[in-house]
């Protein structure tokens, strides 16, 4: 049985799939005695899913904060658990939580972050681009010359970056991406862990085109993956005439053969050529 301490505890959510939820977020959750929560009533369902019953909620979102974050350490400090939430994901990442975070610390108050669902992660997971470093850069900037002079200054970025964008967005983000990246590949996630769950694979220059055979893609939510910079280019290394026969191969065999045969074929790495392939696919 868990021990609740007078602490914080930072509680994630499931991002789309109700199921993701851990087995400890639940016990938290069950026996805090404060539950913060971005939006209340948007939490309320999954709460009542769960078996948490007549839940002490406090509302705490962006606006409200830096003047809430005091409150709830008091409470804290008064002998009470708090969990923290918001309305999908891990609080903090894009959401609210760092001003009452930076004050428990402060105040010297236990912190407890949970391990769970959060976007940006299990896109990276699912993107093929390089994990061992990665950026993350939440929501992109809406006006155009930001979002260009934005996405300008990340061109020699030398990690993976992750973006998250709503849909109605996603057309004029690809032409600016196009024109800045070029041929970069990038992935967009959409729907993660939900029953239309789509992943596009694909290049910069591509993307708009891409997206736009999919007659759904303006519904849900969405994750940029984007290539880090590479002074050389992994795809520089196949040729073109490799790349040529990885294609007309692909139609008639699997793809591991098909990377064993050209790799082979022109003296190149196999995983090199699987990378390809695998980025060189436009949808899931
Ligand atoms: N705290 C959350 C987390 O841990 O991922 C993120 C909150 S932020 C306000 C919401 C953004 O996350 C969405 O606009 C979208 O970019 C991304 N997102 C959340 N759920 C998603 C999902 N199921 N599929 C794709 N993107 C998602």
């Amino acid at each position: 049985m868990l021990e609740m301490q007078n602490a914080l505890y930072i509680v994630p959510t499931p991002i789309g799939n109700r199921e993701d939820i851990t087995v400890r977020a639940c016990e938290v959750l069950k026996m805090a005695d404060v539950i913060c929560a971005e939006d209340t009533r948007h939490s309320l369902p999954l709460l009542e899913s769960i078996g948490v019953k007549s839940p002490k909620l406090i509302s705490f979102h962006d606006h409200n904060e830096a003047e809430k974050a005091d409150r709830i350490t008091a409470i804290i400090e008064e002998g009470n658990s708090v969990a923290l939430i918001s309305d999908a994901g891990t609080p903090m990442v894009s959401d609210p939580g760092y001003h009452l975070v930076a004050a428990c610390v402060q105040k010297g108050i236990k912190v407890y972050p949970l391990p769970g669902p959060c976007a940006a992660i299990t896109a990276l997971c699912a993107s093929g681009m390089p994990s061992d470093r990665f950026s993350f850069e939440g929501f992109l900037p809406v006006k155009e010359k930001a979002l260009r002079d934005k996405l300008a200054s990340l061109v020699t970025e030398e990690r993976t970056m992750i973006f998250y964008e709503a849909p109605r967005r996603i057309f004029d983000t690809a032409k600016i991406l196009a024109e800045v990246f070029g041929d970069r590949r990038v992935m967009v996630a959409r729907e993660l862990t939900k029953t239309f769950e789509t992943k596009y694979y694909t290049t910069c220059d591509r993307l708009g085109e891409v997206l736009n055979e999919d007659p759904n893609v303006l519904k849900g939510e969405m994750v940029i993956v984007l290539a880090p910079y590479r002074k050389k280019d992994e795809d520089e290394t196949i040729t073109a005439e490799a790349k040529k026969m990885m294609e007309l191969l692909s139609g008639e065999l699997p793809p591991k053969k098909v990377c064993s045969l050209v790799a082979k074929m022109y003296d190149l790495r196999k995983n090199e050529l699987y990378d390809y392939l695998l980025n060189h696919t436009d949808c899931q």
